[in-house]
């Protein structure tokens, strides 16, 4: 019988290093902003908006705009060449951080590209987690280390921009000693299991309506709340972000610029050769073949093989044994909706819930055949997606 693995996501103290500028950076556009008014040639400064809500991250001259695939999806990108120009006054600096919000802190969230209101005029919860979502990644765990000592100022400023009068905290039982005290300020922490996936947002959220009654909460990883508390008191976003960069010698933390190609990371992490570079995670993420791809907000984590480690895509058949089944936290019945996909029975997996998958990956991680069930998945989810866009047409 196959031995359960759990997979604990307990990591020790990896200091979040700096690393240095790149050449290039690919920043993602937002297609629905607008139009791009700058040329190719343009000179641009750090924080000048590139279309509305996309902040240039970098001071440097724009050199073209192009198509890439980042995390499955065809995304429009501008290159910008960069220029070393050090820290410029008013950079993103969390010692800014005060508990009391000026008169002027919408208009510092929205010049931010954070568009807040509906939640400050809702009365939905809030959880803020500190659970990674990832496996191999220590982002959300080495941040709350790091910051502890200024959480409780974040929470109070937190809670009265939003006017509310308690937040929920979701921490790995394994920190819960370090932020217990902020349980006298109107913070509600409460422990989770550190085993991947109960980090995932909707495994959390599910378990927060469940078991602690909570209202269509709202939920913030620890680094998207700190950078919003930021925002609010300096009016600039954080043009960084933290991510776990895994290989074979081990794990690192480092703090890079939005749109830092992969390529930068390797060279800079001392990977070279590399096989198969994922980002989002050995479970649930993607597999790059373009080493442009840039690190956008929501890339927690890059995870490196080396060629010999590869493990080829097959595509066995199914021999029923049940396993992905037996480990699907949302309990679909994967064996049978992965065959109506493989047989492009694209409606027969949208009867069976396909919507309802939190691409986790653990069907595929047991499965005994090597199925790649995951890419049926997400094949079944954006066909019905089309389909569902012709019918609307
Ligand atoms: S990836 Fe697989 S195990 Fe995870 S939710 Fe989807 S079907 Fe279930
Ligand atoms: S784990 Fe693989 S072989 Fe077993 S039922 Fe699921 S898809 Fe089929």
């Amino acid at each position: 019988m196959m031995k359960e693995i759990k997979f604990r996501q307990e990591y020790d103290d990896i200091k979040i290093a700096e690393i240095s500028l790149p050449e290039h950076i690919f920043l993602p556009l937002n297609r629905n902003a607008g139009a791009v008014n700058l040329e190719v040639g343009h000179q641009i400064n750090k924080f000048d908006e590139v279309v509305p809500g996309v902040i240039s991250p970098v001071t440097g001259e724009i050199k073209e705009y192009l198509k890439m695939y980042i995390d499955g999806i065809e995304t429009d990108v501008v290159k910008i060449a960069t220029v070393e120009n050090g820290r410029d006054e008013g950079d993103h600096d969390r010692n800014n951080i005060t508990d009391e919000p000026d008169k002027n802190f919408h208009e510092k969230l929205k010049k931010s590209g954070y568009f807040l209101e509906n939640v400050i005029d809702s009365d939905c919860d809030i959880v803020v987690s500190a659970v990674e979502t990832d496996p191999l990644c220590s982002v959300s765990q080495q941040i709350l280390r790091e910051n502890r000592k200024d959480l409780n100022q974040n929470f109070d400023l937190f809670k009265k921009i939003f006017n509310r009068k308690k937040i929920n905290f979701a921490v790995p039982e394994h920190l819960f000693d370090m932020v217990w005290k902020l349980q006298s300020q109107g913070v509600n922490v409460w422990k989770v299991e550190p085993n991947y996936p109960n980090g995932i947002p909707e495994i959390l959220i599910n378990s927060a309506i469940e078991n602690k009654a909570l209202k269509s909460p709202l939920y913030l990883k620890l680094e998207e709340f700190l950078n919003i508390c930021d925002a609010a008191v300096t009016g600039r976003p954080n043009l960084k972000k933290v991510i776990t960069v895994t290989d074979i010698n081990g794990m690192r933390n480092i703090n890079v610029i939005k749109g830092t190609p992969l390529s930068h990371i390797l060279k800079d992490s001392d990977i070279r050769s590399a096989g198969k570079v994922v980002t989002g995670g050995p479970l649930r993420g993607y597999a790059n073949f373009d080493l442009n791809i840039p690190v956008t907000d929501i890339t927690d984590s890059v995870y490196v093989q080396y060629e010999k480690d590869v493990v080829r895509a097959v595509n066995n058949q199914c021999i029923n044994c049940g396993r992905c089944n037996g480990h699907c936290p949302v309990n679909l019945s994967v064996n049978l909706l992965t065959r109506y996909s493989e047989f492009s029975q694209f409606e027969n997996c949208r009867d069976l819930g396909v919507e309802n998958c939190i691409e986790c990956g653990l069907c595929s991680f047991y499965c005994p055949t090597g199925r790649s069930l995951v890419q049926l998945i997400r094949l079944a989810k954006s066909e019905i997606k089309n389909l569902e866009g012709e019918i609307e047409q």
